[in-house]
């Protein structure tokens, strides 16, 4: 029996000319076939107007535009964020998010992606709904891809023709992006190829719960990708129960190995914490995590908890995060605190995919799109 068509997000430009060739087409049609596909214009291989209509056919019965096979979207913030729940052809059902940031006082608005690694996670973070979900299965290089070109083609277009504005890609979705390096790793190649979305490497971030071989093949292999550490707590104790992996590889491993990483690359590294009131807070934990930044090229940004529903966590008010961020400040650390986007749409990692647990998406009535 046949197996599943290729994605045309992930064959490779050789492989696309072979099949061509097979046919007796020309080989330099493979371009303008990548070029077509990732085109924000184009919904289909309909789309691909420059070529012939039998060859667009061939195309649709070989590859697969998507592997995406249906989507529900939800919108918040104004219509500034946009969560979707993209379920796959095996029903495995994971989460993107788009999140725009008008200009405001920059020179041109920003847009950041935020996609997943992995349908469900194994590490098993408990103020993580996709933690709790368990795992399902490692995400291959189209599946993964294919959560950008949802937000890039009809009918959000929401990277235009890649002119305008800036957009980041950020894997903090679903997944720990480095147990399936292999594949992340291919997807972050796609992603950058100027054939396809040519997006730069330097504008993708990848983010880890503290995987350390991974981290270290990171400097070998995406020296310019941005390595984003989840900490979320300064002690192992703290950190077994709310990292688990840290049984694994614990605080200080973790944090050499971002040491390494930022001396290598020259590339500064986010200690990602989540703020968890009277749990991760406290004035030991803000010294603990000053020792940990400084000296080196870090920054720290602080997470407000967006809590699961059921959680017998919530998270630290405002004035909490504030003399959390002046501890570490007087130590001469750069904070962020990060804003907190889709709020009203549960779109802390994996809520939005447990609410509509068991439900059709192609029942659920669609969203509006933004014009
Ligand atoms: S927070 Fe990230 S690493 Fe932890 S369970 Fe959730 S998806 Fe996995």
């Amino acid at each position: 029996m046949a197996g599943p068509r290729p994605a045309i997000s992930e064959i490779p430009h050789p492989a696309l000319a072979a099949w061509l060739t097979a046919r007796g087409e020309p080989a330099f049609r493979a371009g303008q076939i990548l070029a077509g596909a990732h085109r924000p214009t184009s919904a289909s291989f309909d789309d691909l107007s420059d070529l012939p209509m039998s060859l667009r056919g061939a195309l649709a019965d070989a590859f697969e535009f998507s592997t995406i096979a249906d989507t529900h979207v939800i919108s918040g913030d104004r219509g500034l964020t946009a969560k979707a729940v993209h379920e796959l052809a095996d029903g495995q059902r994971i989460e993107s998010v788009l999140m725009r940031y008008p200009a405001r006082g920059r020179s041109s608005e920003r847009t950041t992606i935020c996609i997943s690694s992995q349908a469900g996670c194994a590490v098993n973070c408990p103020f993580c709904a996709t933690g709790q979900a368990g795992f399902g299965r490692q995400l291959t290089p189209g599946e993964i891809v294919d959560q950008v070109l949802h937000w890039h083609r009809p009918p959000w277009s929401a990277l235009g023709d890649g002119s305008t504005g800036h957009y980041n890609i950020v894997f903090m979705g679903m997944g720990e992006p480095l147990n399936n390096a292999d594949r992340v790793f291919a997807a972050v190649r796609l992603l950058n190829d100027p054939e396809r979305l040519g997006i730069g490497a330097r504008h993708i971030t990848v983010s880890t719960s503290g995987v350390v071989p991974g981290m270290d093949r990171m400097i070998d292999e995406l020296p310019q990708v941005n390595l984003a550490i989840s900490l979320h707590a300064t002690t192992d104790a703290l950190r077994d129960e709310l990292v688990p992996i840290n049984r694994k590889w614990p605080v200080r491993e973790v944090v050499a190995a971002g040491r390494r990483f930022a001396a290598r690359t020259g590339r500064r590294v986010s200690l990602e914490y989540v703020m968890i009131d009277g749990v991760n807070d406290t004035d030991e934990q803000a010294l603990g995590l000053a020792a940990h930044a400084l000296g080196w090229l870090s920054h720290v940004n602080l997470i407000p908890l967006n809590p699961t529903p059921g959680s017998r966590w919530s998270g630290t008010p405002a004035a909490g995060i504030a003399r959390f961020g002046a501890l570490l400040r007087d130590r001469g650390i750069g904070v962020t605190v990060r804003d907190t986007r889709g709020r009203d749409i549960d779109a802390a990692c994996g809520q939005l995919h447990a609410q509509l647990a068991g439900r059709s998406l192609r029942e659920l009535r669609a969203v509006e799109v933004p014009a």
